[in-house]
C-alpha cells in the first residue's frame, strides 16, 4: 500500500534535490559574476582614474617641456648679454596658455628678466679705462698722431683700417671702429662716418666700452648725433626710438640707474623734436606712442618681477630643491604665498618652472618662471576630468571641495608632478547601466529558478493527486471484484443448496419442489442479469455498446418494469406508486436499455429506502422533454459523497450500508452511460435521512 507513496517520495525528493541544487548552483553562479562585473567595473574606473592623473600630470609636464624649449631659445643661449625682454615675451604664449608673467633667473638665482639691476650687475670687464694695446701700441701710436698732431685725418683713416682688417681683439676693433667714424665725421664724409657706427653697432651691441656702457648705446647715440648734424631728421628718430625700445626692453645691460637716465635723455631729445617737427611720418609717430605706452606695461611687469622676487622667489626655490626638480622644472601652486594651510585649488595662478639649460654644457644657467592664469588651467584639469568622467557616469571632485554623502566613495588620486600635490577623487555612480543590468539579471534569474521551482510543485502535486486518485481506483476496482464475487455466490449458494436438496429428496412435498425450481429459476435469472450488466457495463466503457433506439412508449416500459420489480418490492412490504399520464408517451429509445435504467433506479430506491417502504414513481411531461421520477424517502445521500455516485465503481462508504445491500457500484454509472446515450441527462435531489429522487430528463424534440 505504502510502495506508490514511498516511490513518490523517492521520485519527490530525487527531483526537488538536484532542482534546488541548481538552484543553489544558479544562485551562487550569479553571485559570482555580480563579483566579477564589479570588479571589471571598478577596474574600469581604476583605468579612468589612472589615466585622468596621468593625463592632467602630462599637461603639466608638458607646459614644463614648452618652457624648456623655450630657454632653449638663441636669446637665453647668449647669457652674458641682457636678455631680451621683448623676445621672451612674444613667446610667452606657451600651449596656449596666456603666460601672466614670465621671470628668468641665472645661476645666483638672481633675476635676469625682468631687469632688475640695481648697479650691482656685471657689466663686462674692462673697467680700467686703459687699453692695452699690445704688440699694435706703435702702430696706433703713429696713426693717432696722423690724426691729432697732423690733423691729417685722410691719411689717420687709411692708417686705422689698416689696422682693423688685422684680427684684434674685439676691445681694439671698436676702439678703432669709433676712431674712424670720428675721423670721417672731421672731414665731413658722413657716409663713411655712418658705415662705421652702424658696424660698431651691428657688431658690438652688448660690448662693453671702458666705462661700462655697452657700444650699442653708444654707438646709437653718437649715429643719433651724426644725423642731426647733418639734418637727417627721420633717421636720427628712428635710431632714438631703437634706442628707447632697447632701454625699454632691456637689451642691454646696464644698471636701472643708468638705463632710466639714458631713456630720459633719449626721451627729451625725441619729445622736443617730435613737438616742432611735422615732418615725421606717421609710422614713427606710431612707433613713438606704442613704446611710450610699453613702458608703464613693462614697469608694472618690473614691479611684480621685484615683488615676486621678495616674496615667492625663495618659498619656490626651496620647494624646487626639496623635491629635486631645480634641473627637471616643476609645478608649483599659487599658494606658496598664501598664508592658508589648505592649497586653494581654484587660485588664480599657478607657477611653472623650468631649468634654462646651457646648450653645450647641458648645466643649468638658470631658471624660467611663468605665472599662468589659474582660470584657464582649470579649465584644462576639469575636461580632462570631464571627458573621461562623464560617459562612464562618474562624478569627480577635487579635494578641497566637501562631498555630497549620497555619493559613493571611490578612487583617490593625486597630480604629483604639482607641488603640493593636488589630489582628486572620483565617484562611483549610484544608479548605472551596469547596476540596472545587474537587477534585471538578478529578476530573470529569481524569476527563473522561482518559476521552474514552481512548475516542479505543482506538477508534483498534480502527480500526488493522480496517484491518490490511481490509488482510490485501485481500491474500488479491489471492492467491486469483492462485491461482484459476493453478488455471484449469493445465488450460487442458493442454486446449489436447491439442487443438493432436490438430489438428495429432501422436500415435504411437490408443492416445495416446485417452489424449489421457481427459486431455482429466480436465481438464475438473477446470475444472468448480473453477469449481463457487467457485460454490457464492459461493453459501455469500451464504447462498443450501440442502443437500437425506436419509437417506444415510455410509460409502456415503465409499466413493465414496475410490473417485473413489483413482485420483488411486494415481498418486502414496499409500496411502489406510478404517477403517469394517461396518454402514453413515445420517444426513440432503446427500450431494453431504459428499462434497465428504471430497474435500476428503482433497485437503488429500495436498497438505500431503510425504514420507509414507499416509492414513487412519476413523469413530467412538457412540450420539450420528458422527466421521469423515481422517488424513495430513505437514507438520502450524503452531500459530500453527491459528486461520486455516479463514478464506476463507487459507492457511499458506509459499511453498514454495504453489507446489509447488495450492489457493485455500477448501477447509476450505467444509467448515467444509457440515458446520455439517449441524449438526455440524470440529476438528482437528496436530503441526508429524508430520501432521494433522481431525475431522468429526455429531450422530445430529436424524437419527433
Ligand atoms: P450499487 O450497486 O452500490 O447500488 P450504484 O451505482 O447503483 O451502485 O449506486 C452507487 C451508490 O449511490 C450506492 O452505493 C449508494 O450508496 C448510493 N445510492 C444510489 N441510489 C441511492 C438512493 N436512492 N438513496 C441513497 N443512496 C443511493
Amino acid at each position: 500500500m505504502a510502495s506508490p507513496f514511498r516511490v513518490f517520495v523517492i521520485f519527490a525528493i530525487g527531483i526537488i534535490l538536484p532542482a534546488g541544487l541548481l538552484g543553489y548552483l544558479g544562485f551562487k553562479s550569479f553571485q559570482y559574476e555580480n563579483i566579477v562585473l564589479k570588479n571589471q567595473s571598478e577596474q574600469r574606473y581604476t583605468a579612468i582614474a589612472d589615466s585622468i592623473q596621468k593625463n592632467a600630470n602630462d599637461f603639466f609636464l608638458g607646459l614644463v617641456d614648452a618652457l624648456h624649449l623655450l630657454s632653449e631659445s638663441e636669446a637665453f643661449q647668449k647669457w652674458n648679454s641682457p636678455l631680451m625682454i621683448n623676445q621672451v615675451l612674444r613667446t610667452s604664449d606657451i600651449k596656449g596658455f596666456p603666460v601672466k608673467r614670465l621671470f628668468v633667473f641665472d645661476e645666483q638665482e638672481r633675476m635676469v628678466v625682468p631687469y632688475q639691476s640695481d648697479g650691482s650687475a656685471t657689466v663686462g670687464a674692462a673697467t680700467d679705462g686703459e687699453l692695452d694695446w699690445g704688440s699694435f701700441a706703435g702702430d696706433i701710436h703713429r696713426i693717432e698722431r696722423l690724426e691729432f698732431v697732423d690733423k691729417n685725418n685722410a691719411e689717420a683713416i687709411k692708417g686705422y683700417e689698416a689696422l682693423k682688417s688685422k684680427p684684434l681683439p674685439d676691445k681694439l676693433q671698436t676702439a678703432l671702429l669709433k676712431n674712424i667714424a670720428s675721423c670721417y665725421r672731421k672731414i665731413n664724409d658722413t657716409r663713411s662716418a655712418e658705415t662705421a657706427y652702424i658696424e660698431l653697432i651691428k657688431r658690438f651691441d652688448h660690448y662693453p666700452d671702458p666705462v661700462g656702457y655697452p657700444d650699442g648705446i653708444l654707438g646709437r647715440q653718437l649715429l643719433a648725433e651724426l644725423y642731426d648734424a647733418t639734418a637727417q631728421k627721420e633717421k636720427a628718430l628712428s635710431v632714438r626710438l631703437d634706442l628707447i625700445e632697447g632701454i625699454l626692453f632691456s637689451r642691454w645691460n646696464v644698471s636701472s640707474v643708468q638705463a632710466e637716465k639714458i631713456r630720459k635723455q633719449v626721451e627729451d631729445a625725441i619729445a622736443g623734436k617730435m613737438a616742432d617737427a611735422q615732418a615725421f611720418g606717421k609710422e614713427e609717430r606710431e612707433r613713438w606712442s606704442s613704446l611710450q605706452s610699453q613702458k608703464s606695461r613693462l614697469e608694472s611687469l618690473r614691479l611684480s618681477g621685484k615683488e615676486f622676487l621678495k616674496s615667492e622667489w625663495p618659498i619656490a626655490v626651496k620647494r624646487l630643491q626639496s623635491h629635486g626638480w631645480l634641473d627637471k622644472g616643476g609645478v608649483l601652486l599659487s599658494e606658496i604665498n598664501s598664508k592658508k594651510k589648505s592649497v586653494d585649488i581654484r587660485g588664480n595662478e599657478l607657477m611653472v618652472v623650468s631649468p634654462v639649460l646651457d646648450s653645450s654644457s647641458h648645466h643649468r644657467k638658470g631658471l624660467m618662471v611663468a605665472i599662468l592664469d589659474g582660470p584657464s588651467v582649470w579649465k584644462v584639469l576639469d575636461s580632462i576630468l570631464m571627458n573621461q568622467t562623464q560617459p562612464a557616469g562618474l562624478t569627480f571632485a577635487w579635494a578641497q571641495i566637501s562631498v555630497t554623502s549620497s555619493w559613493k566613495p571611490g578612487l583617490k588620486r593625486s597630480l604629483d608632478v604639482i607641488s603640493p600635490a593636488l589630489t582628486f577623487t572620483l565617484f562611483f555612480p549610484t544608479a548605472d547601466a551596469q547596476g540596472d543590468f545587474l537587477r534585471h539579471r538578478m529578476w530573470t534569474y529569481g524569476g527563473m529558478i522561482g518559476l521552474s521551482l514552481l512548475v516542479i510543485v505543482i506538477g508534483l502535486i498534480v502527480m500526488l493527486q493522480a496517484m491518490k486518485r490511481e490509488k482510490e481506483n485501485a481500491d474500488l476496482k479491489a471492492e467491486f471484484v469483492a462485491n461482484v464475487s459476493h453478488e455471484l455466490r449469493t445465488p450460487l449458494t442458493a442454486i446449489s443448496y436447491i439442487g443438493e436438496r432436490l438430489n438428495l429428496g429432501r422436500f415435504k412435498s411437490q408443492e416445495e419442489v416446485k417452489e424449489f425450481y421457481s427459486m431455482l429459476g429466480e436465481e438464475t435469472n438473477h446470475l444472468r442479469e448480473l453477469i449481463e450488466d457487467i457485460l454490457d457495463f464492459s461493453k459501455m466503457m469500451g464504447g462498443k455498446k450501440v442502443y437500437r433506439k425506436e419509437p417506444t412508449s415510455l410509460t409502456e416500459i415503465i409499466e413493465e418494469a414496475h410490473a417485473r420489480f413489483d413482485v420483488k418490492a411486494r415481498a418486502q412490504g414496499f409500496s411502489v406508486s406510478l404517477k403517469l399520464p394517461s396518454e402514453p408517451v413515445t420517444l426513440m429509445l432503446d427500450g431494453k436499455a431504459i428499462r434497465q435504467v428504471v430497474l435500476n433506479l428503482l433497485d437503488n430506491a429500495l436498497k438505500y429506502s431503510g425504514d420507509s417502504r414507499e416509492i414513487v414513481v412519476g413523469m413530467n411531461v412538457s412540450s420539450k422533454e420528458v422527466v421521469l421520477s423515481v422517488q424513495d424517502f430513505g437514507i438520502g445521500i450524503p452531500s459530500q459523497e453527491k459528486e461520486k455516485i455516479f463514478e464506476k465503481f463507487y459507492r457511499v462508504g458506509q459499511g453498514m450500508v454495504r453489507d446489509t445491500q447488495g450492489g457493485v457500484g455500477l448501477g447509476l454509472a450505467m444509467v448515467k452511460h444509457i440515458v446520455e446515450g439517449h441524449g438526455g441527462r440524470v440529476t438528482f435531489i437528496s436530503a441526508d435521512g429524508k430520501g432521494s429522487t433522481f431525475f431522468l430528463t429526455f429531450p422530445r424534440e430529436e424524437q419527433r
